[in-house]
């Protein structure tokens, strides 16, 4: 079944009785090209796939042409009357229902994936709440290799920036902390029916074994960035003190002994100054 052609899902859909809710992000991605493309990039055969938000399973069907296995979380229970249709020929796939943002994943990747060589996750985020999934699966420290998804280009945009630049969000300094980041292509607008009005881009992050620097507090370090990013226009000194209630003359001094003027703003520090002020405060 060619899950990318417009009027295969539409019958398929009418049959059924069920319509896209484009409050989970579901839409129909027309363009074939895209899905392979991303399978190719993460997985081969000795490869456990972790999926987020299968949908109609356009996506699951790639992977699991390439990978050994791939298991899916997808929210959406009206699902449950066409998966077993669409991915009826993938016999290495097993789709959970739930929220991936609350079920165990560590006990999932443990429970399925203990006969692969290595797992990765691939996705076409559901867009309104692209960087909470990521941060999620950074932060979960889950055995992973690899996290390809599919994102709106400007969240691609940020996620994948230099710390320091003007592009860069705490966010930005979370993934760099813990992955090496990289834009692999751009996806039009016209690769999906209807046309949105934001285009999107496959970003790969690649887990690095130990995080980019090292940091005595790492919650305390994430708080800094959060509030260095809070309020970017203010300095440093300003917004730092009023949301983490350290004292002006403390975050003085601290970015003095690391060689930065105290009017700097929080956006301008590189990801390894943000470490040395997070363990000097
Ligand atoms: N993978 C399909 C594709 O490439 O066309 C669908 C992607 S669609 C952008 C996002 C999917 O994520 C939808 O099927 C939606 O129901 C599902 N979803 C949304 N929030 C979710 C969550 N918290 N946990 C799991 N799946 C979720």
């Amino acid at each position: 079944m060619n899950l990318s052609d417009i009027n295969t899902i539409r019958s398929l859909l009418s049959s059924k009785g069920f319509s896209f809710k484009k409050s989970l992000g579901q839409n129909f991605l027309i363009d074939s090209t895209v899905c392979p493309a991303m399978a190719e990039s993460c997985c081969d055969e000795n490869t456990g796939v972790l999926e987020i938000g299968p949908g109609i399973g356009v996506l699951t069907a790639e992977l699991s042409k390439c990978a050994k296995k791939v298991v899916a979380i997808e929210l959406d229970e009206r699902l449950k009357q066409l998966l077993p249709i669409t991915l009826a020929d993938c016999k290495n796939v097993e789709i959970i229902y739930g929220d991936a943002m609350k079920l165990d994943l560590k006990r999932i990747i443990s429970e399925h994936f203990g006969d692969c060589q290595r797992v990765c996750v691939c996705a076409n985020l559901p867009y309104y709440i692209t960087s909470p999934i990521i941060m999620m699966l950074l932060e979960s420290r889950l055995p992973i290799d690899s996290i390809t998804v599919m994102v709106q280009q400007e969240a691609a945009e940020r996620l994948c920036a230099e710390v320091g630049s003007r592009d860069a969000g705490a966010v930005t300094v979370a993934v760099t902390f813990y992955a090496e980041k990289e834009i692999l292509f751009h996806v039009g607008r016209e690769s999906f029916m209807p046309a949105p009005n934001v285009d999107s881009a496959v970003i790969q992050l690649k887990i690095r074994k130990e995080p980019a620097v090292k940091v005595k507090d790492e919650k305390k370090f994430r708080l800094l960035t959060k509030s260095c990013f809070a309020q970017r226009r203010k300095t440093l000194v300003n917004t730092v003190s009023n949301t983490m209630g350290v004292s002006k003359e403390t975050l003085r001094e601290a970015l003095n002994k690391i060689g930065l003027s105290d009017t700097v703003r929080g956006e301008q520090l590189t990801i390894e100054q943000l470490a040395e002020l997070s363990d000097n405060i």
